[in-house]
């Protein structure tokens, strides 16, 4: 009874914050907000917060069992769960509440998890009121955690390194962009050798969808920067890059992402249609905005909302969101529909493809359905993927609709409608997870999950119910014979939950530079204790290389249980005589016709490299690993490295770079408009033949500003310099400024330069024509 009192107290309290921060906004703000934030608009957010601390409550459930399930459809509420004491924190309407209480769920106020983060923000608020200008750039978030820029450049390097073996590609654009509001274009690595054509089974990994959770965009960063690092140092990794795609959206909802590193806990999309422009709970929850099953539980009590202020609100309609419609048209575009219109209907088992959408936290793997409590036609083939994976992370598995159904779920396009398996990571403990966490178990135990999942994405509803094999030892011990030992494993499920009886290994089989189809010619391995009868076996063999050519050989190799099913493959490298150096460099050229080289990646198996000889294309040379050279012209070069080592054994790449003709810097063209001391700026009409990557604004009484609009409220009057400088993707800056008078209220009513009409209102009138002119004057140029 207790409880339910506190309930109707909180329908009371949220009505009054609702009208609160109506009022609130309407009053505080009139301009937009920008990326990244000004000082004074994440102040705002911060109090905004505060008011929703009467939301937050300790939940205690009535078992084990319905805490999971409760972590699962309260996962959007979820603030922290503490393991020990069996309860969670969460965030939670007056709805939700009444739900919670009608499962026999016990609601106490969080005072600590309150008090600590009021503390960290009034914290954040000091330490924001020392710096003197209204820049917000800094990140609060933990260092391991790349910023949206960082991953993007990281991202770029990555592909320029690595250029046979990704490609960087736009698929479309976060909602701040569609609105020339800033944001981001939505990028796609996609990592696969290009030397190699054929068809080859894609896995596609999105990640960072809702804002606050951070691990889930380095985690898939790490593993992009992990599997190209170890091209040719790893055969696993090295036959997965030749014959896999691997589709890696690193940040799904960068605009919020941007709110998230000012330490907001933001979970949808900016979208400034939906709960006011300026409040701290707008946008939408792009997870319940997919186009299948969106809002298909209008009847019963759901875990998505038509409450535009609502963390699970899912939009105004089906795919409204530009990031839903972008990851949706990419991922139809990726893989073929080979499940029937049914909800029963099963594609073929052999399925090629899979996703995974990664979120934090709750260490759980969620598969299909969620938007009902009915098994999915491939809910046994789905235990077992889970079950497999989670051999390498250790987190629980369970079907997503949990306690109640969530519809909207970007499982909707890809198994939904095309049958693609699917599975939904929920990584580690919390939102702003501690470095320290992600680097010793979520980031290691993670990549191993993912390198398994690209192994398995030739078959997921298949492969998984087979057995792993790994090697025991590989040597040469006599001129070209090579002894192998293999151990064959079908016991590697996490827990007894859903898992299949292990099985006996029954036979193992190797292949020699072609992965394993109907077309490869496989040998089998022998049974080293000549018997079947266990679900772990060692096998052996003898590899015959004097057929062989000089040079490296991948070993593939494969194990059977009882019921027929081969397992997935794991590869060994096989090197013949001595393997030449593996040579990668990179580049940046500026305007001036500088370029730096760095070729410090490079490396070989066995030998140490001891000489790098650069032939830069104009007849100039140098010799150490990264180096520079200034051209005498603007062209294109062929920049040919040779690296060798120290057994004489040597590499040459080459590529072709533009030097100086193709791109000119921003053409930088700004508006600003003043009433008295508060003024906006606009920087729309500004271009560039490449893309503008930064907005710096120096509003001329020290402080700084960024963004394409940016507002700045004066504190001293007079005349000022205004100067924006902008920086392009190739890092070309060009800035200009323009005076302007700041005048205050009581000189604006008697100033003599009123016209009659007010007194902004020639100032602006003259600014705007003084704007104009340049920008013809800059066009013209
Ligand atoms: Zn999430």
């Amino acid at each position: 009874m207790q409880f339910k009192g506190r309930g109707l107290l909180m329908v009371f309290l949220r009505l009054v914050t609702q009208l609160f921060l109506l009022i609130f906004s309407a009053a505080s703000f009139a301009d937009e907000s920008t990326s990244p934030l000004d000082k004074e608009t994440l102040r705002t957010y911060w109090q905004q917060e505060l008011q929703l601390h009467d939301f937050i409550f300790k939940v205690f459930a009535p078992n084990q069992d319905i805490f999971i399930k409760a972590q699962i459809s309260f996962h959007n509420q979820l603030l922290a769960v503490n393991k020990k004491s069996h309860y969670a924190v969460m965030q939670l309407s007056s709805e939700d509440q009444k739900r919670l209480l009608q499962k026999d769920f016990i609601l106490l106020p969080a005072t600590e998890w309150i008090k600590n983060r009021r503390q960290h923000i009034e914290s954040s608020i000091t330490t924001y009121s020392k710096h003197n200008n209204s820049l917000v750039n800094a990140k609060q978030i933990e260092p391991c955690y790349l910023t949206v820029e960082e991953t993007y450049q990281g991202a770029r390097e990555l592909n320029q390194l690595y250029a046979d073996l990704t490609q960087w590609i736009d698929i479309g654009n976060s909602w701040q962009k569609t609105m020339s509001k800033g944001g981001y274009d939505l990028n796609v690595l996609v990592i696969t050798n290009k030397n190699i054509a054929e068809e080859k089974p894609k896995l596609f990994i999105q990640s960072a969808m809702h804002a606050r959770e951070l691990a889930p965009a380095q985690l898939s960063y790490d593993f992009a920067s992990y599997l190209l690092s170890s091209y040719q140092r790893n055969a696993d990794v090295t036959w997965l890059i030749d014959h896999r795609e691997i589709h890696i959206l690193f940040q799904a909802n960068p605009d919020a992402r941007k709110m998230a590193e000012q330490n907001l806990l933001w979970r949808k999309n900016t979208n400034e249609n939906y709960c006011g422009s300026t409040s701290l709970s707008r946008g939408a929850d792009l997870n319940r905005n997919f186009s299948m099953f969106w809002n298909s539980n209008t009847l019963s009590s759901t875990n998505s909302s038509n409450d535009q202020c609502s963390e699970v609100f899912r939009g105004s309609e089906a795919s409204s969101e530009p990031e839903t419609q972008a990851i949706e048209a990419y991922v139809r575009k990726l893989f073929p529909d080979e499940r029937g219109p049914a909800n029963t209907d099963s594609p073929p088992l052999d399925k090629s493809g899979l996703h995974l959408d990664i979120h934090s936290f709750g260490r759980l793997l969620l598969w299909p359905w969620g938007h009902t409590s009915v098994g999915a036609p491939n809910d046994a083939q789905f235990k077992i993927l889970a079950q497999r994976i989670a051999y390498f992370n250790q987190y629980i598995s369970e079907k997503s609709d949990a306690l109640y159904p969530t519809d909207g779920t970007s499982d909707g396009v890809s198994y939904g409608e095309l049958g693609v398996a699917f599975l939904t990571f929920e990584l580690g403990d919390q939102f702003f997870e501690p470095c320290i966490n992600y680097n010793s178990t979520i980031k290691p135990n993670n990549i191993k999950a993912l390198i398994y999942a690209s192994k398995i994405t030739a078959a997921p509803y298949l492969l998984p119910s087979g057995p792993d094999v790994s090697v025991e030892s590989f040597n040469n011990t006599a001129t070209d014979v090579y002894d192998l030992i293999l151990r064959a494993d079908d016991s590697h499920y996490y827990s007894l939950r859903f898992r299949e009886s292990p099985q006996s290994i029954t036979a193992a089989e190797y292949s020699i530079d072609t992965p394993f189809s109907n077309n490869s010619i496989s040998t089998s391995l022998d049974l080293v204790d000549g018997n079947a009868d266990s679900s772990s076996e060692l096998f052996s063999t003898q590899i015959d290389s004097s057929s062989l050519s000089p040079g490296r050989h991948t070993i593939y190799l494969r194990a059977q249980n009882a019921s027929g099913q081969w397992g997935p493959t794991t590869a060994v490298f096989l090197d013949k005589g001595e393997i030449s150096p593996f040579v990668y460099f990179k580049q940046t050229c500026d305007n001036t016709l500088l370029c730096n080289f760095d070729a410090d990646v490079s490396f070989s198996n066995t030998n140490t490299l001891t000489s790098y000889n650069w032939d830069f294309g104009d007849g100039s040379s140098a010799s150490t690993s990264i180096t520079s050279h200034n051209y005498s012209a603007a062209g294109s070069y062929i920049v040919t490295l040779n690296v060798s080592d120290d057994n004489g054994n040597s590499t040459s790449v080459g590529k072709t770079i533009t030097v100086g003709v193709t791109s000119s810097a921003p053409t930088v063209s700004f508006t600003l408009n003043c009433q008295n001391t508060s003024c906006q700026f606009d920087a729309t009409g500004s271009n560039d033949d490449g893309e503008i990557t930064n907005y710096q604004w120096d509003f001329g009484d020290g402080s700084l500003g960024l963004g394409i609009q940016a507002s700045h409220t004066y504190t001293m009057t007079g005349n000022l310099q205004v100067s924006l400088t902008l920086t392009d993707d190739l890092g070309l800056k060009s800035s200009n400024s323009q005076s302007i008078k700041i005048i205050t209220d009581k000189q604006a009513t008697t100033s003599p330069t009123s016209d009659g009409g007010g007194g902004g209102a020639f100032h602006i009138l003259f600014l705007l024509l003084l704007t104009t002119l340049k920008s013809v004057y800059l066009r013209q140029k």
